[in-house]
């Protein structure tokens, strides 16, 4: 019999996020972290000023309603405030939605290989994982996880453009695989990378989510907007699961300096989207340059690059740090590497030729 105190079963079970390293430091060469999908730009003057302001303010409770940036957020997307609910990162709604619907044993439908956080997230709410693995180009394959749908599903999550493979899927394959999912199970379409996107037929999450009862769309302030550091993302949905998703919320979450940041960056989005345009740019650059090289990569729709090395990523990610950059292995399965400082790319490029497959 133990006597010390135990967690949930389940805590036991929860998988350790691996986050992208920091670069090594080597003698006579610039490193870069190419691991994390970061915003490799600093704030704009006119963020980080206001951030500061709002330090000053550190003594205060952040305003918990969060009304100034529902305010902002609601003119920025045409939704009325109820239809929104921040919270510490879009990996945070995803927990606290998890945790709201799931009973134990309780099934959440995911594509495989997709974002880490989603299988610990799972086991966070004591839920039961289902992957469905993507198609050989590194696709959601929404037929099969429509067909894995079962009486035990609550939520399926739709990462798109899917981190770490890249591509995205379209309007109209999202619009078929809602037409076949049971309208109890929620459907989470994560879009986090949604301001990098440039294809024919791109998800428009926000009329998607306004169109249906059971979608939740997540957005974030960490990539395109460069606030990684501050911890703030978004949710857009119909009011009832808004509600829900702003209930389990932790309290006073988000800081007053985020806020304001957030608010900040949405009044400075000409600004921020024309950093954007530009990684676009070195993303598909870097995507022509690492193919001519040999390399059969999949679409990249966010800002990043997926080798599908298999057994030969740890392998990449040595050369990589050869070079001084650092990446994002998985073992047994690929090496992802964000799109960072231009100054980075001609050696992505070069290890791609070292490498070729
Ligand atoms: C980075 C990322 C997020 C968001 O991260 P936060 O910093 O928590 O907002 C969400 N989903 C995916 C797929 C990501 O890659």
């Amino acid at each position: 019999m133990t006597t010390s105190p135990q967690p949930r079963a389940n805590v036991a079970a929860i998988p350790a996020y691996v986050p992208g390293r920091p670069p090594t430091p080597r003698p006579g060469l610039t490193s870069y972290k190419l691991s994390s999908n970061e915003n490799p730009y600093p704030p704009l003057p006119g963020v980080l000023g206001a951030a500061v302001e709002a330090a000053a303010e550190m003594n205060r409770y952040p305003d918990m309603g969060t009304a100034a940036l529902y305010e902002a957020l609601s003119q920025r997307l045409g939704v009325p405030t109820d239809h929104l609910a921040a919270a510490t990162g879009s990996v945070a709604l995803i927990y606290q939605l998890l945790s709201a619907f799931c009973d134990p044993g309780d099934e959440v439908v995911y594509a495989w290989r997709s974002f880490e956080a989603y299988p610990i997230a799972v086991t966070v709410a004591g839920a039961t994982s289902v992957r469905v693995p993507l198609t050989a180009d590194g696709r959601h394959d929404l037929a099969a996880m429509a067909d894995a749908v079962t009486e035990r599903t609550k939520v399926v999550l739709v990462c798109t453009p899917n981190n770490p493979t890249g591509p995205s899927v379209t309007q109209a394959e999202l619009d078929d695989f809602l037409a076949r999912v049971p309208s109890h199970v929620v459907v989470v379409v994560d879009e986090a990378y949604v301001e990098f996107v440039r294809m024919a037929d791109p998800v428009d999450g926000v009329a998607t989510a306004l169109a249906h009862p059971h979608v939740i769309v997540t957005r974030t302030f960490s990539k395109a907007y460069g606030l990684a550091g501050f911890r703030v993302g978004y949710a857009v949905a119909q009011p009832p699961l808004a509600a829900a998703l702003r209930a389990v919320s932790l309290p006073f979450g988000v800081s007053h300096v985020a806020q304001v940041a957030a608010i900040a960056s949405l009044a400075a989005e000409d600004a921020l989207l024309e950093r954007v345009d530009a990684l676009v740019a070195e993303r598909d650059r870097v995507l022509a340059g690492v193919r001519e090289a040999g390399w059969e990569v999949p679409d990249a729709q966010g800002n990043f690059v997926w080798f599908p090395a298999g057994d030969r990523a740890l392998e990449l990610a040595a050369a990589a740090e050869e070079l001084g950059i650092t990446v994002r292995p998985f073992a047994g399965d690929g090496v992802r590497v964000s799109i960072g400082e231009t100054e980075a790319h001609e050696r992505v490029i070069e290890l791609a030729r070292r490498t070729r497959s």
